[in-house]
């Protein structure tokens, strides 16, 4: 293959990595269920496949994983629910779709995809969401598919913290989302992004991950999903912010992530991380987080998954 032209994959599992409460067993299992999302979008890249394809079929190895908040493994609002939200950009055509607070969806990208492809329009929310899936043929779940004891029990604690008033000041919400960007053998960029959420979400509510241009963003030069405290996230505009520091000042892609990432976003009061990628394969992937789940494969063709700074 021509180096000039090898593809690059990037994904993320979320930046919501407490290092004091990760546990050896849930390590290894994030970092396999990485490996395994990167090597399934790779392969489409290998193949020959689109940005938008490969994309896709990371976030959804990410989705299935019940390591990941997202799809199988989304967190729980303060109900007791699973609202699921997710968004797709292609960078080629600045198309996009997206869909939010969905509970019967099992691969909300899959949806967001739909959406950008199969309606006239960017993005659909709840009921009207399942309505245009169920119209397409893609069929509903049990929102009992996305039970998982760990969120159930985080959800309990989160809630416990609220009523006793025992939360830790300026303790971050625990959160965490995946993502991934692609750059094909084309040249093409792609961006997709999809996350359960915020634990003990408020009913209704919806975060960064579904909106362009804060949770994803992709054009001819640059691709960014973005992890990390919503609100902060939506606020910057993170992930338009980014491109747009490298569409107009031609700021390399990893100063203008890291600008936002570690300056833009903490002085809001926010944390969290993205990752990056430019049309000539560089990569970035800042946080400000104890950790980051992420995997990429960069023109060298080799795969690294890794969580702490500096691995
Ligand atoms: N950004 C996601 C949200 O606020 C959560 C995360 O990425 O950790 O819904």
């Amino acid at each position: 293959m021509n180096h000039a032209a090898a593809p690059v994959l990037v994904i993320h599992g979320g930046a919501g990595v407490v290092k004091k409460e990760m546990r050896p067993e849930k390590e290894k299992a994030a970092r396999a269920g990485l490996e395994r999302a990167l090597q399934a979008g790779y392969a489409v890249l290998q193949a020959g496949g689109s940005s938008l394809d490969a994309v896709e079929k990371a976030i959804v190895a990410l989705e299935d994983d019940p390591n990941f908040n997202a799809g199988r493994g989304a967190v729980f609002n303060h109900d007791g629910r699973n609202e699921l939200d997710a968004s797709i950009m292609d960078g080629a055509t600045l198309r996009a779709g997206a869909v939010a607070n969905v509970h019967r969806i099992r691969n909300p990208i899959e949806l967001a995809r739909a959406v950008m492809e199969k309606s006239e329009h960017v993005m659909l929310i709840d009921d009207g969401a399942e309505q245009f899936a169920q119209s397409i043929g893609m069929p509903l779940v049990d929102p009992e598919y996305f039970y998982t004891e760990e969120r159930w029990q985080a959800l309990q604690r989160a809630l416990e913290e609220e009523k006793t008033n025992t939360a830790e000041p300026g303790k971050t919400p625990h959160h965490g989302t995946v993502g991934a960007v692609a750059l094909d053998a084309r040249g093409n960029l792609a961006a997709g992004t999809s996350t359960g959420g915020m634990t003990n979400k408020r009913f209704g509510r919806v975060g960064d991950s579904p909106i362009i241009g804060a949770g994803t963003y992709a054009d001819a030069r640059c691709a960014v999903s973005a992890t990390g405290w919503g609100e902060f996230y939506l606020r910057a505009t993170v992930a338009r912010d980014i491109c747009a520091r490298v569409e107009y000042r031609g700021d390399a892609v990893s100063k203008a992530a890291g600008d936002v990432v570690l300056g833009v976003i903490p002085e809001l009061g926010g944390d969290g991380g993205v990752i990056a990628l430019d049309k000539d394969g560089n990569i970035a992937m800042p946080f400000n987080t104890d950790g980051m789940f992420r995997g990429w494969i960069g023109r060298d063709g080799k795969a690294h998954v890794a969580i702490y700074a500096g691995e």
